[in-house]
C-alpha cells in the first residue's frame, strides 16, 4: 500500500499554470497555437488533473513537464483538425455523392490556386474597362462544346432547374411523364421543384407508359414548358414506353411552347468510345432540338459543384435576368476549376488521362488486381486470426444517378469474418467498418453479402502506399 502510494501525484504536487507554461516543452506549443488556446487547454488539463488527485488517481509520471505538453499538445490538435477530410473512398460508387462527387484535374486545382490568391476579371470586362458578365468567363465555351447558342451557370443542377421553371412558368403549367417524376436524394423532387418554382404541374401518360398523343392532349393555352427529366437514380423496365426528345420538340413546336430537358448527369462525351455504355450527351439532347438543357457540373462531367442551363438565346436572356439568378450565381472558384475542365473536352484523345472521373471508370481491372494483390497481405497481417482478406473481383457503379443499372468490372479487397462469418460475424464486420471508419485517413467501404469489400477503382496509384499505412494503423 504504502510502495503503491508513492506512485500517485497529490494536488499539491501539481505545477502552476504560469509555471509550466514558461517551461521549454511548452514553447513550440505557444508557437504554433497562441496563448489563448494554450492556456485554456492547458488550464482544463490541470483542472482535471487536481480531481483525479483528490480522487486518488493520478500517476505521478502525468504531472511531469513533459507529460502535461503531451495531452495539450493532442487535445489542440485533435480540437484544429479540418472538420472537412480527405477519406479514401472504396465504396465502389465513383461519383459518390456524400463524398463530394467528382474529383477535379490538377489543372483545375491551379486555377483554383490563382483564383484564390490573386484578383481575377471575374466581372470586368477587360476590353472596355467597364462592367462584366461572370457567365461570360464560361458560356462561350459551354455553347461550343453542347451546341448551345446561350448559356449560363448556377450553384447546382436543383438551382438550375427551379430558375429555370421559376423563369418561365410560374402560374403557368408545365407537361411532365408520370414516369419521369424523380426524386434524387436529397430531397430533390421535380413535384416539389415545381411548386417551389410557382408552376403546375401537369402529369401525363402512367408509371410505365407515356405517348405522344399524352403530351399533344395536355397542351393548352396555360402550358409554359414541355420537359422531359433523366431517370436518373432507376430504370422503368418491361412494358413501357417513353416519348423521345425529338418526338416531344415536334408535338410542341406548332404550338410555340419550348421543351426543356433535366439531364441530370449530363456528359459532354461519347462515354462509348472507351467502352462504357452510352450516357446522352448534352449535344445529341440540343441537336434534338430542346430548347434548354439543365445538368449538373461534378456528375459525370467531371467538374465542380455547379449546375448548367444551355439553350435558346432568348429564354437564357430571360432567365438572366431573374432576381434568383443572382441568389443562386456562382462563386469565381467555381468558374475557376470549371474552365480548365471543359476545355479538356476539346481535346478527347486525351480526356481519359486528363479528366479524372473518366480516369477511374476506365482504370483496367488487371491494374486494380495488382493493386489489391500488393494490399491484401497488409491488411491480413494488420487483421490477424478474426477475419480473412482476399483479392476479389467486384462491381462499381458509376454513381450520382448516371447509368444507375450499369455496373463497371472493378477489384479489390473482399474481407470476412474468419469461420465463415456465422454467429456474430455481422457484428465483426460492423466493427471492422467503424474501425476503417476511424483511422486519421478514414477509410469507407461497403458492407454487403456477410463481407465488407474494399474497392480500388477509386484508389490512386500515388496513393496505395498511404492505404497501407493506415491498414497497418488498424494493428494499433
Ligand atoms: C442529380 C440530378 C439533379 C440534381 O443535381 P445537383 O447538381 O445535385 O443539384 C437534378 N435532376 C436530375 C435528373 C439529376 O440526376
Amino acid at each position: 500500500m504504502v510502495e503503491h502510494d508513492r506512485e500517485l501525484a497529490r494536488a499539491s504536487d501539481l505545477p502552476s499554470l504560469d509555471r509550466l507554461l514558461g517551461m521549454p516543452e511548452f514553447q513550440a506549443l505557444l508557437a504554433e497555437f497562441g496563448r489563448t488556446q494554450v492556456t485554456a487547454a492547458l488550464r482544463g488539463d490541470l483542472d482535471e488533473c487536481r480531481a483525479a488527485a483528490l480522487a486518488g488517481a493520478l500517476a505521478r509520471e502525468a504531472v511531469t513537464s513533459a507529460a502535461f505538453a503531451g495531452r495539450v499538445s493532442q487535445s489542440l490538435a485533435a480540437r484544429n483538425r479540418s472538420a472537412l477530410r480527405p477519406v479514401f473512398n472504396l465504396t465502389g460508387t465513383v461519383l459518390h455523392t456524400n463524398l463530394g462527387r467528382a474529383l477535379l484535374p490538377d489543372s483545375a486545382l491551379e486555377a483554383v490556386m490563382q483564383a484564390l490568391t490573386s484578383p481575377a476579371n471575374l466581372e470586368f470586362d477587360l476590353a472596355t474597362g467597364g462592367r462584366g458578365d461572370r457567365d461570360d468567363l464560361i458560356a462561350p465555351l459551354l455553347c461550343e462544346l453542347t451546341g448551345g447558342e446561350a448559356a449560363t451557370v448556377v450553384n447546382n443542377n436543383a438551382a438550375a432547374v427551379l430558375l429555370m421553371l421559376a423563369t418561365l412558368a410560374k402560374r403557368r403549367e408545365v407537361v411532365v411523364s408520370r414516369g419521369e417524376l424523380v426524386e434524387i436524394g436529397g430531397a430533390f423532387r421535380i413535384p416539389d421543384i415545381m411548386t417551389h418554382a410557382g408552376a403546375k404541374l401537369v402529369e401525363v401518360g402512367t408509371t410505365n407508359r407515356t405517348h405522344a398523343a399524352d403530351y399533344r392532349d395536355a397542351i393548352g393555352e396555360k402550358t409554359a414548358l414541355l420537359m422531359k427529366v433523366h431517370c436518373s437514380n432507376y430504370e422503368v423496365t418491361g412494358f413501357t414506353k417513353s416519348v423521345s426528345v425529338a418526338e416531344v420538340v415536334q408535338i410542341a413546336k406548332p404550338h410555340g411552347v419550348p421543351v426543356a430537358v433535366d439531364l441530370g448527369s449530363g456528359t459532354l462525351a461519347p462515354l462509348e468510345r472507351w467502352g462504357l455504355p452510352h450516357e446522352t450527351t448534352v449535344q445529341e439532347t440540343i441537336a434534338a432540338g430542346a430548347d434548354l438543357v439543365t445538368f449538373s457540373g461534378d456528375k459525370l462531367l467531371g467538374g465542380p459543384q455547379a449546375g448548367m442551363i444551355v439553350g435558346r438565346k432568348a429564354l437564357i436572356a430571360k432567365i438572366k435576368r431573374h432576381p434568383l439568378k443572382r441568389a443562386l450565381r456562382v462563386g469565381k472558384l467555381t468558374l475557376a476549376a470549371l474552365e480548365p475542365v471543359l476545355r479538356l473536352y476539346r481535346d478527347p484523345e486525351h480526356l481519359p488521362e486528363r479528366l479524372t472521373t473518366l480516369r477511374l471508370l476506365t482504370r483496367s481491372r488487371a491494374e486494380m488486381a495488382a493493386q489489391a494483390e500488393r494490399l491484401a497481405p497488409v491488411l491480413a497481417k494488420a487483421l490477424g486470426e478474426a477475419y480473412t482478406v482476399a483479392p476479389a473481383p467486384m462491381v462499381s457503379q458509376i454513381g450520382s444517378g448516371a447509368l444507375p443499372v450499369e455496373q463497371l468490372p472493378s477489384y479489390g479487397l473482399a474481407i470476412a469474418p474468419a469461420g465463415g462469418g456465422k454467429r456474430g460475424g455481422g457484428r465483426a464486420l460492423a466493427k471492422l467498418e467503424a474501425a476503417l471508419r476511424a483511422l486519421p485517413y478514414p477509410v469507407i467501404g461497403r458492407i454487403a453479402d456477410q463481407t465488407l469489400w474494399l474497392d480500388l477503382r477509386c484508389l490512386a496509384p500515388d496513393n496505395e502506399a498511404r492505404l497501407a499505412l493506415q491498414f497497418a494503423e488498424l494493428r494499433a
